[in-house]
């Protein structure tokens, strides 16, 4: 029988072997599945290995762990394990399962099971095909749902007309399988995703367990199809109640990234998802973003780095003016995450703006003084309040070019300290004439 397993990698294949083997010792039944053997039958390279157990998974995942040195973390409450071998390859394990759904659009409930019913359970014949990698049937292919042929055909089909009744978040991934792959969605799936919709079931998701399946568009290599496509079936409602998207603003982030990562520093650094998320957002009010950041339950750092957007077009019309001083620049993005800064970097592209921005980025932000508080306070102005503001002036100065050297801002600090010092006292006498007034420097 020819192994579906020769198309793969020899490393894939040897560790698949490894695994196989070791799971006949040991008495247990062991299959590739899911979008492993999607991606294997589409030749795919470079994939991690998708295996499940039929039987005890932790006590395997424990033993096989040890006989191939891998780390190992155990998922209990999902009954799941992840191993990762010295080279960073890693092996998800489960226990083959079947699941009962108690009522739409809600978990189901989880119980062990073969093979047969743990490919059941999954969304479309595509990713509902497993690989036998014990050593007998070594490489065959288990499609009890003609999966292979339909990936022949390029189709995105159901297991059975309740599918996305059970879990509304396989529209999502319907939608996400047909653009990447440039299949299309079989006509009589498309009538019950379509159906799904109009019932409303995908409001019935948890938002952030739809925002998971959601958040994955972003990741995908050409984002905008994705979700010019859900827009059209008016599939995700997770963002907007009526399901609207604001595909322009994506659309022109889209082509501005792409020009962004042939820098590689940015390409490596950049958080990209995020920024393309954002831009559905940015014409939100207040209220829409705290509410979905509180649904979705985004992070702090994200949740604050989305509020910050809502900025962006007053920000980059500062960054265009031209009589704009460097230190002024430095104040005006200084509030900013580094996720805020990449988006408005996305959001324009007038050179002024971007110069400024990378200015920031690689220069203002990491300017420091030479002098330091202590310096300050040997002048004889012990007030930490005043010292925090001469600092904070000296910087902006040296931010300006203004101090080339640390005995220019000894001089400058000087200066600076006199003139405050003496407003301070100036408006404890006006404010306190009772001559109670504590002497601020007490010299
Ligand atoms: P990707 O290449 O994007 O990782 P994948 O198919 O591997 O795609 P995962 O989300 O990692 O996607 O899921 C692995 C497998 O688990 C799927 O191939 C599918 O068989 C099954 N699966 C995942 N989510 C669902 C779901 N909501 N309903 C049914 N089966 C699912």
């Amino acid at each position: 029988m020819s192994s579906y397993l020769d198309k793969c990698d020899k490393g894939f294949v040897i560790l698949a072997k490894k695994i196989g083997h070791f799971a006949d010792e040991n008495g247990y039944k062991v299959y590739i599945v899911g979008g492993v053997v999607r991606d294997i039958l589409l030749g795919k390279k470079n994939l991690d290995l998708d295996i499940t157990v039929e039987g005890d998974c932790l006590t395997f995942a424990k033993k096989i762990a040890v006989r191939l040195k891998a780390q190992l973390k155990i998922y209990e409450q999902f009954q799941t394990a992840t191993l990762t071998l010295k080279d960073g390859v890693r092996i998800d394990l489960a226990m083959t399962r079947q699941e009962k759904y108690a009522s739409a659009a809600v978990l189901p409930e989880v119980s062990p099971g073969s093979i047969n019913d743990d490919l059941f359970r999954r969304d479309f014949t595509i990713n509902a095909m497993a690989i036998v990698i014990n050593k007998e049937r070594f490489g065959e292919l288990i499609d009890l749902y003609k999966g292979s042929e339909d990936l022949n055909n390029k189709c995105i089909r159901i297991l059975h007309p309740r599918s996305f009744i059970d879990d509304p978040t396989r529209i999502l991934r319907a939608v996400r399988f047909e653009q990447r792959l440039g299949f299309q969605i079989e006509a009589k799936t498309l009538r019950c995703l379509k159906d799904s919709i109009r019932k409303n079931l995908d409001l019935k998701v948890k938002p952030p367990r739809h925002f998971a399946e959601f958040k994955k568009f972003f990741l995908e290599a050409d984002v905008s199809k994705h979700v010019a496509r859900i827009k059209e079936l008016r599939g995700v409602r997770v963002l907007d109640s009526r399901g609207n998207i604001d595909l322009e603003t994506l659309n022109v982030v889209v082509e501005r990234v792409k020009i962004i990562r042939q820098n590689k520093d940015y390409d490596k650094a950049g958080r990209w998802w995020p920024i393309y998320f954002f831009s559905l957002l940015e014409k939100k009010n207040t209220h829409q973003l705290e509410k979905l950041s509180k649904e979705v339950q985004l992070d702090n750092f994200l949740s604050l780095s989305l509020m910050q957007i809502r900025e962006c077009q007053s920000v980059i019309r500062q960054l265009t003016n031209k009589a704009k001083r460097d230190s002024e620049i430095y104040q005006l993005l200084k509030p900013f995450t580094e996720l805020a800064l990449l988006y408005f970097y996305a959001r324009t592209d007038n050179g002024l703006a971007i110069k400024r921005i990378d200015d920031f980025v690689s220069i203002f932000s990491h300017i420091t003084l030479d002098v330091n508080g202590d310096d300050l306070k040997n002048m004889g102005y012990p007030s930490t309040d005043v010292i925090g503001q001469a600092l904070e002036l000296l910087l902006l100065k040296k931010i300006d070019k203004k101090l080339a050297a640390k005995k220019d801002e000894l001089k400058e600090a000087q200066i600076l300290l006199k003139r405050r010092f003496s407003r301070n006292m100036e408006n404890m006498n006006g404010t306190n004439r009772s001559g109670e007034s504590r002497s601020e420097e007490g010299s």
